[in-house]
């Protein structure tokens, strides 16, 4: 009896605290577990990433629709269950060093920063890195750091990484990111010349630095801009 008094209170406090859990949790049991991901960490990541904090305040509610979402400057946030495979996909390891390029709102950093040591992130974009650097600080993803720049050139002086995630489209993958990648490591990326013609590349790094390509998805993402660096060379 009393029990049930007092879970009931309990219950709505925990609903007031944050009104978003339970579409959350739908997202994840609806789009992504019932679409065969099944790594334990990515899950969990899914499952505690605020997402509708890294989308446009007048778009709240459809944070956790499955579908992308604008973010102003021409950019969106990726569809939940694309997060959540190029995620499992890259085979996040607790001991990682990872590069992301195109940090956009910053959720697909946030959703990484649980399941690797370190994630460094670069956008090129002035206004999306300064917001996202905010708003993951405010939220407490201490290993996470994002930089303002041109991903085509990587983090040269935090390379090697054990795994590098675009999440902006280039023609072809950057080979100063192949590079930047250590032997034993994996790269994630869309790759294709138009936003018509993409596919989701994994590209891997053996031992002895061979590199192995395969194709695994037809994806459409923005495209990854040259910066004035690129333009330059
Ligand atoms: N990962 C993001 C989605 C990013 S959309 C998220 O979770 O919200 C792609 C992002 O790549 C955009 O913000 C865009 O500005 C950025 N971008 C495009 N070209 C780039 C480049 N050359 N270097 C770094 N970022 C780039």
């Amino acid at each position: 009896m009393s029990a049930a008094i007092l879970t009931l209170p309990f219950g709505l406090l925990l609903w007031a605290a944050d009104p978003y859990e339970r579409p959350r949790e739908r997202m994840v049991a609806e789009q992504i577990e019932a679409r065969g991901i099944r790594h334990p960490g990515v899950l969990r990541a899914m499952r505690s990433v605020p997402r509708h904090l890294f989308v446009p305040e007048s778009l709240r509610s459809m944070a956790y629709q499955d579908t992308p979402l604008p973010i102003g400057h021409g950019q969106t946030i990726s569809q939940p269950y694309i997060v959540a495979f190029m995620t499992e996909l890259l085979d996040p390891r607790p001991e990682h060093n990872v590069l992301e390029i195109g940090t956009g709102s910053g959720y697909q950093a946030a959703v990484l920063s649980p399941l690797v040591k370190q994630v460094f992130t670069i956008e090129i974009v002035p206004e999306l890195a300064q917001q996202s650097a905010e708003l993951l600080k405010r939220l407490g993803y201490a290993n996470v750091t994002v930089r303002l720049g041109d991903g085509y050139l990587g983090w040269p002086e935090q390379a090697p990484f054990d795994r590098i995630m675009l999440t902006a489209a280039p023609a072809d993958v950057p080979k100063a990111l192949i590079d930047q990648l250590k032997p034993g490591g994996k790269l994630v990326a869309p790759v294709g010349s138009s936003a018509w013609d993409q596919e989701l590349v994994l590209l891997e790094k053996s031992a002895d630095g061979k590199i192995r390509r395969r194709s695994v998805l037809p994806v459409r993402f923005v495209p990854m801009v040259p910066g004035k660096s690129t333009k330059k060379r």
